[in-house]
């Protein structure tokens, strides 16, 4: 596959859904990519990238940022409270907030800081341990704290279904959540099920090995 074989099926999607055209944001998954996989989609043209890890996106995404200013950068992965700093000094939006603590020290560092990258909350669709994201009981009283009290720009939500489940199950409850809470995102869909996240009504899909090939 490759960059413009997933945009025609965005495109598709959207016409499909009765989606406003161009609606739906593509974030090209860069994380553990050869470089000249990388290079080759910023010299297509496409500008917003997606990393899981704070530490290697600082060893790739500086340098390419200077050469390319216009470029979006996400942040898909758990996050740690020690790297709050970092990450305001390179991310653009950040799709992982999922605590209090975190967004408390958002909070504290980007009223110094007087910038902020927007945030997505991230919600553990599946209720499960391993995974990183609230619980969807919690999720009304964090959207409400991370407003109110922590004055976060929160745009919407995120998930990533369990592993063995039906994925649609859980973009529907995402977005009943999102619904109900005011917000207008939904980061859900990844190279598998894509399409079917924008029938659910995703705003950012996170798109990896469909535009990058395997990760090596
Ligand atoms: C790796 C990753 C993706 C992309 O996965 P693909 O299956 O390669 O498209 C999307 N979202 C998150 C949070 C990821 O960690």
């Amino acid at each position: 596959m490759s960059l413009e074989n997933i945009k025609d099926q965005i495109r598709n999607a959207e016409l499909t859904n009765n989606r406003q055209k161009g609606s739906v944001n593509l974030i090209a998954v860069s994380k553990v990519q050869p470089l000249e996989r990388v290079e080759r989609v910023l010299s297509q043209g496409h500008r917003i990238f997606g990393e899981n890890r704070v530490q290697e996106a600082y060893q790739k995404w500086p340098a390419w940022k200077e050469k390319f200013p216009t470029v979006s950068l996400h942040l898909l992965g758990p996050l740690q409270t020690n790297k709050v700093k970092e990450v305001l000094g390179l991310f653009d939006v950040v799709h992982s907030l999922d605590r209090d603590k975190l967004a408390r020290i958002f909070s504290e560092n980007i009223q110094k800081l007087g910038s902020s990258p927007d945030f997505f909350i991230q919600v553990n669709t599946g209720e499960e341990e391993q995974k990183a994201g609230i619980f969807p009981a919690m999720v009304d009283k964090f959207v409400e704290q991370c407003k109110n009290t922590y004055d976060l720009p929160i745009v919407g939500l995120m998930c990533i279904p369990p592993i063995d489940e039906e994925p649609s199950l859980h973009f529907a409850l995402l977005k009943k959540i999102a619904e109900r809470n005011g917000l207008n995102r939904l980061s859900m869909g990844m190279s598998a099920d894509f399409v079917s996240a924008i029938t659910f009504g995703s705003t950012d899909v996170r798109i990896g090995s469909a535009i990058f090939g395997r990760r090596l």
